[in-house]
């Protein structure tokens, strides 16, 4: 048992008759067990067994055995519903399961009520589920109509095949599964989709039906609350709605294009980043988007990287690539210069528009894309400067996250794994190093879980996963140590015993890539951002035509006190054109009519208040000023 106890086994006693004698309660939840470390029906034998768990409906095996007997009740309804559909593959997934079905008709989204209605009918009938050992020969004959099946069976061995019947129904299947079908919980069928057979375009397409499966139906409540908060914050949506940004086959896949607010946006973000890390001593360089193939030949980017680089350009002898990343163009920066100990640290911060080839079918809104523009950083110093260097690179990133309100974040250390042989450099230089990012996280005061033997071969590094407000965590931040690449790529400084050295090199990103970034940052904030950041700070809105020119004048006015604002121009009507740029998440709206135009104020609605508040022009300016300095400081994106 977990918890140390022995127990003893009679002879033909099974996981459910032990689980009843551990407790009633434990064998009403309990869903499958774990035997010798393998998990097994409640029905298994346990003769011989060593190692023996309950699995309750609660834990994630238990949930993975609910979810794929949910895809069995859904197949069972499904073959009731279109006679002579052939069953395919049906796992569980995070959160739920699918099932890829050749279906006899037609089933749309309109069909999965129907569908949910014969589940429930085969719950109610609670028929046992009964794991059957079979040979290949009878398998074969039950799927003799079913080629996708008999795909399947083929690479199985014969004596180890099994089959799972509830009813009528059967399947082939590993197992486990819950002992009966008024099992599987509280579930609901969400979305009908295309699916090849085995993902390969040239096999028929299937239809592949997703559903989730819950212990309780409160629990299932609370899962599909969560996922409509989600599909409210999709970053394409809200991108869309925002004039953010936009796609076209005309440019290519994976490409984003932006509109004006969205280039503004890119524009805030990165100034920010920008002002911070030059605070902190880094110094911003540009190294261009395509670079000759033969550095990525001497940094070996081009054996380890090749899939993921854009194909060739060839010119003459020349072969150029869409740059991937910056490291090696930003040592040959630091190669341009002979250098000394006195001049390290050298700090070198680009926002660089980076190529990679990603595969068409994981491209995914902004934040899986092939243009992305990484706010990356390389800081060349010495050994014993590891430890302050790391330091500053986590004040930034601390400074930049906490402001952007990703206050809830972990960082995980990846160290080498001291009996590996992978880890190149030598031992005594990689425990420094590792201590060096110890003792900076402690004196930081940040948490952080070391994991051994995750490191890269070149140096250990620290990841910072951090969470939104939805409780979705997100990997952003990185820094990662290299004692390999500079010596590769034969960057060195006098030291000062006048002797050649080979600098340590950190690769840095603050929020990783601005476009996915961007994603995370629509997400987290649901499209509302705050003032500071917002690419339109305040659109001005006139009663009536005739106040369209004191709106002229506000904007004008406004527009040179260094705020981002709009006059709405457009022939709606006033309440319209307010009701418009409050779902466009406008921070202030100001109404300007008669009165104002008068007494040279504007009518201030924040937003989401029902309040207004009468404004002079340069009393808004001083207010909009103050909220950006409250959070940028005296010089907001500047110095
Ligand atoms: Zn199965
Ligand atoms: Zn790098």
């Amino acid at each position: 048992m977990p918890d140390g106890t022995e127990l003893h086994v009679e002879p033909g006693e099974r996981a459910r008759d032990v689980a009843r004698r551990i407790g009633s309660r434990l064998a009403r939840d309990a869903v499958a067990a774990r035997v010798d470390g393998r998990l097994v029906d409640l029905e298994a034998p346990l003769d011989g067994a060593r190692e023996f768990e309950v699995i309750t409906k609660d834990s994630p095996e238990g949930l993975y055995v609910m979810r794929h007997s949910a895809a069995h009740v859904m197949a069972q309804a499904i073959l009731e519903l279109y006679p002579g559909s052939r069953l395919t593959i049906g796992p569980p997934v995070e959160d739920g399961f699918y099932y890829d079905i050749e279906v006899a008709g037609r089933i749309t989204e309109e069909d999965l009520p129907r569908i949910e209605e014969k589940m429930r009918e085969i719950v109610e009938r609670d028929l046992p589920i009964r794991r059957e050992e079979v040979s290949k020969e009878e398998v074969e004959r039950l799927y003799s109509d079913n080629p996708y099946k008999l795909e399947l069976i083929r690479d199985l061995e014969d004596g180890e095949i099994s089959i799972y019947r509830q009813g009528d129904f059967y399947d082939l299947c590993r197992g486990p599964h819950v002992p009966s079908t008024g099992r599987i919980g509280a579930f609901k069928l969400q979305s009908v989709a295309g699916a090849y057979w085995r993902g390969d375009e040239n096999n028929p397409m299937l239809t592949r039906i997703y559903g989730t499966a819950w212990p309780t139906e409160k629990q299932l409540k609370a899962y599909l609350r969560r996922l409509e908060e989600a599909r409210a914050r999709d970053h394409r949506r809200i991108g869309r709605e925002l004039d953010l940004f936009t796609f076209s086959p005309d440019v290519g896949a994976g490409i984003p294009i932006f509109l004006p607010k969205g280039e503004m946006l890119r524009h805030l973000m990165e100034s920010f980043v920008r002002r911070v890390q030059s605070r902190h001593g880094y110094e911003h360089v540009w190294t261009g988007n395509v670079v000759n193939e033969k550095l990525y030949a001497r940094s070996g980017h081009l054996d380890h990287y090749r899939d993921a680089m854009f194909p060739p350009m060839k010119d003459g002898e020349n072969v150029y690539r869409l740059k991937p990343m910056n490291c090696p163009s930003h040592m040959v920066l630091f190669n341009s210069r002979a250098h000394s100990y006195r001049d390290l640290p050298v700090r070198y911060a680009e926002f660089a528009t980076l190529y990679r080839y990603e595969k068409s079918g994981e491209l995914s809104g902004l934040t899986r894309v092939r243009a992305l523009t990484q706010d990356d950083a390389h800081v060349f110093c010495t050994e014993e400067q590891v430890q302050e260097e790391f330091a500053r690179a986590l004040a930034i990133i601390r400074e930049v996250l906490d402001t952007y309100g990703f206050t809830d974040y972990r960082v995980r250390l990846s160290l080498r794994d001291p009996d590996s042989s992978k880890y190149i450099a030598d031992e005594e230089k990689w425990q420094r190093a590792e201590d060096a990012l110890r003792r900076a996280l402690d004196a930081a005061g940040i948490s952080y879980e070391p994991v051994e033997g995750e490191a890269a071969f070149y140096g250990p590094k620290a990841d910072f996963m951090a969470k939104d407000v939805l409780g979705r965590e997100w990997q952003l931040s990185t820094i990662q140590v290299d004692f390999i690449q500079p010596g590769r790529l034969g960057c060195e400084y006098v030291g000062e015993d006048g002797e050649k050295h080979t600098p340590v090199l950190l690769h840095r990103a603050v929020t990783g890539t601005t476009e996915r970034f961007m994603a995370v940052l629509i997400e987290h904030y649901a499209g509302a951002f705050p003032v500071w950041l917002a690419p339109v700070q305040a659109v001005v809105i006139p009663v009536a035509d005739r106040h369209l020119e004191y709106a002229g004048i506000v904007s004008e006015k406004l527009g040179g006190a260094g705020v981002r604002v709009e006059v709405d121009d457009s022939p709606s009507t006033m309440q319209k054109k307010i009701r418009e740029n409050a779902r466009k998440k406008v921070p202030y709206l100001l109404v300007v009519g008669d009165a104002e135009a008068e007494a040279g104020s504007v009518n201030v609605r924040r937003r989401g208040q029902k309040e207004q508040e009468e404004m002079t022009v340069d009393g808004f300016a001083a207010l909009v000023r103050s909220e950006v300095e409250e959070v940028l400081g005296p010089h907001g994106l500047h110095g």
